[in-house]
This record gives structure tokens, C-alpha cells and sequence, in this order.
């Protein structure tokens, strides 16, 4: 295996290395580093995100690069301003032994003349968005034309941004006879479209297989009901207490509106998308870097930035369009040769997308159950003896200790531990006993285990069933129109001939049996009971839309219509009305 000695690196950029903590190079650094020393050849080399790309054109760039000489002699272009900063950072660690050597970067949302004056005091290299690149180049403000390098850095994302046009005409003021070095993730028809018109006979490298996704990244994914999705999710942080990562959505809408609910069930959560400004980007992105925030929720655009090392999981709450943006997504994490997972919260209508995505990356996935209430509440209860077991004691402690010993002393070691495990442990316990699991489904969306017979769901009769024309998708609304207690509520409604069954969660019971307390159905009362039996697979999926819609038949105080005072707006659909009931259901998931 190769050192960084061996790639023909000097003095003052080893020095860096050494300084930087670097040991042994990264695969596409021992592959590009030497042919990029011994030749001026343009390069496209091919490798997974965090496999350290920066360092395999910087070092050699910045070997190549002459600091005497003022004029800017090496340009990179990346796609965001992230990145922009990031690289600059990186080369100024590069060649913090060679003195006079300067990079500037320069990027959108801050002061143009600012960029301008460093790049006029000199600057060899610059490290750009094409953006704001081809704005300074059509003011005047910057001279490329006599670099000796050109650096395309994360030339698929920059392409995917619809840059395309732009770096044309940035490669159209800088000399033919320069190099070109294109870095990228993946290789999709336009990269290669970039290859052949700019670049002269590239040397190809490939790390791992064109498209591959990375080795250290383990790929799961759960099948749940669309409503089940952000529940799942709920569920995935709780049992990963030490979680940091990055859960995709793919619109800005959707991003918000999960970070919302995570930050107001309590997670160190935040938004990140196009939306925010870019000082509200920077923000987030700072408390992300130190881990104030464990769970940053970005669209994908937002996420082009993201390069943070460590990031445990990678979510994709709904599945993105295409193979390579999951790649991307994934290779948030896994980097720096760290282990990552990957998990996608899918519906069953997803399910085909992910043998694709198997194929294509040549990956396999493993499917998962959401993790129970029961499962959780053990995690959080093992992690939190480990951490007491690992807190390190502070002597600030001991001033108050004798009179914290006085208050336990009566009690056993044994009952102490006990009391100590209990404070965290009831909260988690608390949540979820009152919660429904989360069924694990088949990729058809069929449920494959019994549901557990304590799953803090309860089971009611009542006393309506297909006689009074009702399926239990009409009977499903009626009831939730009636408790009006929230959308989600009322699930496993099975319809019997005279009788019906339904579930709510368990917290509901007692508005449940309220709701109806005097509700009647043309002339009979309403009668509804908790029942035994908690239900299940038992139930007899009718999925004819027919059945009766119309939502106005129960009516309050005595067996009359007419004197029923029904709450709400528009109730009353057309019995006739058999499919309008599946369009509207379907139209209520979409917004
Ligand atoms: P890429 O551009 O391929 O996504 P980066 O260049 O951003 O990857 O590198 C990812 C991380 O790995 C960075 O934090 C970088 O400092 C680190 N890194 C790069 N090369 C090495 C190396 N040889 N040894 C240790 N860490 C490295
Ligand atoms: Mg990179």
C-alpha cells in the first residue's frame, strides 16, 4: 500500500498531511495523485462521496501551482457555496506550508467587491460557484485566462443543478492548452457529454464499480401506510438514541412540516431548504456541525452542501425520483470510511423502486420492522445505563452529596438503580403505551404478523353493519366525522351484516363511548361497546367503493332525523355517490 510519501508529494504539503492527521491515502487519492504529478493530461475520475476527492486534485494542484507568480493559475468549480467554503478551507489547510500561495473562494450571497479586491491581490487559485463566476468574469472582475487548471469538483451535482450552460461559458475564457480534471460521483450521460466536448483524451479512474454505492453504507428500508410514515420515523430516532442525520423529503413544504412536528415532539431538529436565507442556512448548518441538532431535514437541493463527517443515518422519508439522488443521498453518510446506514420509509407502492435501486447500484436492502413501543423503551432504557455507566463524575457534586445521601439513604442499591432508570425510562413508557405499533406490512401492504394483543389499541362493537348499507370505508368516515377526534383515529373498521368493529387508540376509549352516547341511526339508538376481541387480520377488506356515503345518517337526541343537530360543514353526499367516496379519500392523502 501506498503512503503519501510514495505518491511524489513534497516537503511542505507532506508536512500538511501530517499535520491535518492524515495517514494513508484514500483509494482515488493513490490512483489520481501520481498521474496528476507526472502529467498534464486531463483526468474524469470516478468515486463515491467521502472518499476524500478534495484532497486527490488538491494536493496535486497545489504542487503544480507556482506561489511566485501572482496570477491565478488553477480555477475550481463546485456547485454550492458549501462546498465552495468548504474546499478553500481545505486547500488553505493544504498549503499552510508553502507560503504566498493564496485561494480565494467566491460564491453568491455575499459581497462581489469584497471577492474581487482578495482576487486582485493575488490569488493562484480560486474555488467557485459557476454563478458567481460567470457574474465576475462578465464584469471584468476576475482574469482566467491563463490558468494552467481546471477543476470541475462534484461535476454531476453540478449538472444536475442546471449549470450546465454556465460552465460552457466559463471554460470559453480559459486557454485550450489547460488541463482538465473532472471529480464526480456518479457518471450519468451528461458528465460524460462534459468529457467529450471539453476535455482531450482523459485518463479514467473509477474507484469501486461506475454508480456502486458505498461499502460502508448498510441500506434498510421499512413498509408502512402513508400515514404511518412520520410516526415510523418517530420511531426510528427513539431507537437510535445517538442518532445524528440527515432525514431527505422532497418538497421544501414536506421538509418544514417534519421538522416542525420533530421539533415539537421534543427532537433537536431543524429545516434546511431553499426557502431559508442563506444567513438561516448557515445557522443551521453551524448547529448541525456542532450536533445541536441531531436531525436536519433537507430537500435535496439544500443537502448538495451537506459534508459533514459522522452523520449515523441517512433517511429518505419518501423516496426521491431517481437512483442517483438516492446515491447521493446515502453518501452523506458512510464517509471517511465510518460505518452509515441508509433507511427509506417506503409504502408499498414503492416497493418495485427499490429492486431497481438494488439492481442498479448493485446493492441489496434489508427489509425492517418499526421498531414496538416495547423495543424502544428497552433501548432507551439500556442506553441510559450505559451512559450513566460512562458520565464521568463531577466533583462539583460532592458539596451537595450529604445531603443528597441523606434524602437515599434509607433506600437499597438496588432500589436506587431502580428509582434511577425509572425517571427516564417512564417517559418513553408512558408515550407508548398509549400508542398503536406500527404493523409490519409485506410489500403489498399486507399486514404479516398479528398485531400485538396489548398494542394499546381498543376494539369497539357497534351496532351498524352492511344492512344499513354501509362498507367500512363509508362507515370509517361516518365514525371519524362523528368522534371527531382527528383524522388518524379510527382504523380496522371491519363490517359485519347487523354489527361493526373499529380500533382507536386505546387514549381515545373514553370519548369514543361519550361520542356516542346518544346518537341514533334512522329510529335505533346507537349502541356501541368495547369489545374483546382487538381485531386484526380478521377483517374482510371490502374495497368495492359502493356502500352508502352519505355521512349525515346518524343524527343526536332520539330516533328522528329531523332533529338531529349535526356538527360540522358539508355532511351530506349523495347516497348514490359510489366512487366520489375513493377520489375524495384519495385526494384527502395527498394534501
Ligand atoms: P469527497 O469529495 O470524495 O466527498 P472529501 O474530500 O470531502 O470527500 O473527504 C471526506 C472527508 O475525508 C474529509 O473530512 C477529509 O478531510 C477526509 N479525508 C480525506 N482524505 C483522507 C485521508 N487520506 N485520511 C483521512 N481522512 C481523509
Ligand atoms: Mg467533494
Amino acid at each position: 500500500m501506498s503512503t503519501f510519501q510514495t505518491l511524489g508529494l513534497g516537503e511542505a504539503v507532506l508536512q500538511a498531511v501530517d499535520a491535518m492527521g492524515f495517514v494513508t491515502p484514500s483509494e482515488v487519492q493513490e490512483k489520481a495523485i501520481p498521474i496528476l504529478l507526472e502529467n498534464d493530461t486531463d483526468i474524469v475520475a470516478l468515486a463515491q462521496t467521502g472518499t476524500g476527492k478534495t484532497a486527490a486534485f488538491g494536493f496535486p494542484l497545489i504542487e503544480k501551482i507556482d506561489p511566485t507568480n501572482k496570477k491565478t493559475q488553477g480555477l475550481i468549480l463546485s456547485p454550492t457555496r458549501e462546498l465552495c467554503l468548504q474546499i478553500a478551507t481545505e486547500i488553505k489547510n493544504y498549503s499552510k506550508f508553502i507560503p504566498n500561495l493564496n485561494s480565494v473562494a467566491v460564491y453568491g450571497g455575499a459581497s462581489i467587491s469584497d471577492q474581487a479586491r482578495l482576487i486582485k491581490r493575488g490569488a493562484q487559485i480560486i474555488v467557485a460557484t459557476p454563478g458567481r463566476m460567470q457574474d465576475m468574469i462578465n464584469r471584468g472582475m476576475v482574469d482566467i485566462s491563463q490558468i494552467n487548471y481546471c477543476i470541475l469538483d462534484e461535476a454531476d451535482e453540478m449538472l444536475n443543478m442546471g449549470f450546465f450552460e454556465d460552465i460552457k461559458a466559463i471554460l470559453s475564457h480559459t486557454p485550450d492548452e489547460k488541463s482538465t480534471w473532472l471529480f464526480s460521483a456518479t457518471m450519468p450521460k451528461e458528465v460524460s457529454i462534459i468529457a467529450k466536448k471539453f476535455m482531450s483524451n482523459p485518463v479514467e479512474i473509477t474507484v469501486g464499480t461506475k454508480n456502486s454505492s458505498n461499502k460502508n453504507v448498510k441500506h434498510e428500508y421499512y413498509t408502512v401506510t402513508a400515514r404511518d410514515r412520520y410516526p415510523a420515523l418517530k420511531r426510528l430516532a427513539d431507537a437510535n438514541p445517538n442518532i445524528f442525520s440527515v432525514i431527505f423529503c422532497r418538497t421544501k413544504r414536506d421538509t418544514q412540516s417534519v421538522a416542525e412536528k420533530l421539533i415539537e415532539d421534543g427532537y433537536n431538529a431543524a429545516a434546511i431548504h431553499g426557502d431559508l436565507s442563506q444567513n438561516q442556512r448557515d445557522l443551521v448548518m453551524k448547529s448541525f456541525r456542532n450536533r445541536q441538532i441531531q436531525m436536519l431535514v433537507a430537500t435535496d437541493v439544500a443537502a448538495r452542501g451537506i459534508d459533514v463527517n459522522d452523520i449515523t443515518h441517512v433517511i429518505n422519508y419518501q423516496l426521491p425520483d431517481d437512483i442517483e439522488t438516492y446515491n447521493h443521498r446515502s453518501g452523506r453518510t458512510g464517509r471517511a470510511g465510518k460505518d452509515g446506514t441508509s433507511v427509506v420509509i417506503t409504502t408499498k407502492s414503492d416497493a418495485r423502486r427499490i429492486k431497481s435501486i438494488e439492481r442498479i447500484l448493485k446493492t441489496t436492502f434489508e427489509k425492517k420492522n418499526v421498531p414496538t413501543g416495547k423495543e424502544i423503551c428497552k433501548i432507551q432504557l439500556f442506553n441510559l445505563a450505559e451512559k450513566i455507566e460512562k458520565t464521568e463524575i463531577n466533583e462539583e457534586v460532592d458539596q451537595y452529596l450529604p445531603e443528597i445521601n441523606s434524602h437515599l439513604e434509607h433506600l437499597t442499591k438496588e432500589e436506587l438503580i431502580k428509582k434511577l432508570v425509572t425517571v427516564e425510562f417512564t417517559r418513553f413508557h408512558n408515550y407508548y403505551k398509549k400508542m398503536r405499533d406500527i404493523q409490519p406490512m409485506d410489500d403489498n401492504g399486507r399486514g404479516d404478523r398479528e398485531p400485538d394483543s396489548n398494542d394499546g389499541s381498543t376494539r369497539y362493537f357497534i351496532n351498524v353493519g352492511e344492512k344499513d348499507g354501509f362498507d367500512w370505508m363509508s362507515l370509517k368516515d361516518l365514525l371519524k366525522d362523528t368522534l371527531n377526534l382527528g383524522s388518524d383515529v379510527v382504523n380496522r373498521v371491519d363490517v359485519k351484516e347487523r354489527f361493526s368493529f373499529f380500533n382507536t387508540p386505546s387514549e381515545h376509549a373514553e370519548a369514543v363511548l361519550a361520542a356516542f352516547e346518544d346518537v341514533f341511526l334512522e329510529e335505533r339508538k346507537v349502541n356501541i361497546e368495547v369489545s374483546e376481541n382487538r381485531g386484526g387480520r380478521d377483517r374482510k377488506r371490502r374495497s368495492g367503493g359502493g356502500g352508502d356515503r352519505d355521512r349525515s345518517r346518524f343524527s343526536r337526541g332520539g330516533g328522528n332525523n329531523s332533529r338531529g343537530n349535526y356538527r360540522g360543514g358539508d355532511r351530506s353526499r349523495n347516497s348514490n355517490d359510489n366512487g366520489g367516496g375513493r377520489d375524495r379519500r384519495k385526494r384527502r392523502d395527498r394534501y
